[in-house]
């Protein structure tokens, strides 16, 4: 969904829009442990003082990460044992009692931020990240952004919507499906990117928050992207979303699929990955059939294509 800006598209793609994604995937293929080059290869002098890991070589006391260091993407890692606090750029973060973590990067996250463990005898490893620049898809629109905010009608039926939404991100699971390499919930067309923004005579609207996949029907299955439990189920259709579905992954990473035209899960289920948890449809704000997946690292936006890899 794109928020007041524009309906979610289920329609298509031109094929030059495909190129941004193309390029991060073949980043995700080729760098997918050896992303720490990305943040080692800056002249920056800071970032040329943090030595980078080398996964395989990884001893107990580093601190050792590797994943996609983009806007819009992720890194998973272990903290050196001994750990007591994680802080990412000074915020601090989960990790597991196993000492793996899962961070992730906003779509406008950037250009720069450290990662910091702290030890129970008082010794430090910092981490700078450098955080790659995507190049977003951006539609100049000729046309003026419609005026006026949302009615008062529209309001009342939104704000228990929101409030739903707000408590299903609140709720915190024990799932451990972070940890997974993440598959796709259906395949089909690409029909609208991540990232993507629509700017109105120079002023920009929302962008997309998610990536679209059309099937070209409604009814198509779709699943479980990874084990996760389900924080919501909107058996009637959400204004905006229409019949949504939330899956919490653990560690504050979650999906959101929009658009539904059925849900075949309740709150407070446990899925595992490849599970079959509803189908595509065009409820609320959509011009065609497609699903909507959108996800979050708390509060960063990221791009969902960067966990499954291209689609194949
Ligand atoms: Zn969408």
């Amino acid at each position: 969904m794109r928020n007041r800006d524009a309906p979610d598209a289920g329609g298509s793609v031109k094929p030059g829009m495909i190129r941004p994604i193309a390029a991060a995937a073949t980043m995700l293929v080729g760098g997918m442990f050896v992303a720490l080059a990305v943040g080692a290869s800056a002249s920056d002098d800071a970032a040329s003082r943090a030595p980078p890991s080398r996964p395989g070589t990884a001893s107990p006391g580093d601190l050792v990460f590797s994943g996609e260091l983009q806007q819009g993407g992720w890194i998973r890692g272990k903290v050196p044992a001994g750990t007591t606090l994680l802080t990412l750029g000074g915020t601090p973060v989960g990790f597991a009692p196993d000492g793996a973590f899962i961070i992730a990067f906003d779509r406008d996250a950037g250009p720069r931020t450290t990662l910091t463990a702290r030890r129970a005898d008082g010794s430090v490893l910092t981490r700078e990240l450098v955080i790659a620049a995507r190049g977003w898809r951006i539609e100049q629109i000729n046309a003026a952004r419609r005026p006026g905010g949302p009615t008062e009608a529209f309001m009342a039926l939104r704000r228990p919507e929101l409030a739903r939404i707000n408590a299903a991100r609140a709720r915190i699971s024990d799932a451990a499906g972070w940890r997974q390499s993440f598959i796709w919930p259906v395949k089909g067309r690409i029909s609208g990117l991540f990232g993507s923004q629509r700017v109105y005579r120079g002023e920009p609207g929302a962008y997309h928050s998610g990536l679209d996949i059309a099937t070209g029907a409604s009814g198509t299955p779709f699943v479980a992207p990874a084990d996760g439990v389900v924080v919501l189920a909107a058996k009637e259709p959400f204004t905006l979303e229409g019949h949504l579905l939330m899956i919490d992954h653990g560690m504050g990473l979650s999906s959101a699929f929009l658009h539904c035209s059925a849900l075949m899960v309740e709150e407070g289920d446990r899925v595992k990955q490849g599970q079959l948890i509803g189908r595509i449809g065009m409820t609320g704000r959509a011009t065609g059939p497609h699903l909507h997946w959108g996800m979050k690292w708390r509060d960063a936006r990221i791009d969902p294509i960067l966990l499954t890899g291209p689609m194949k």
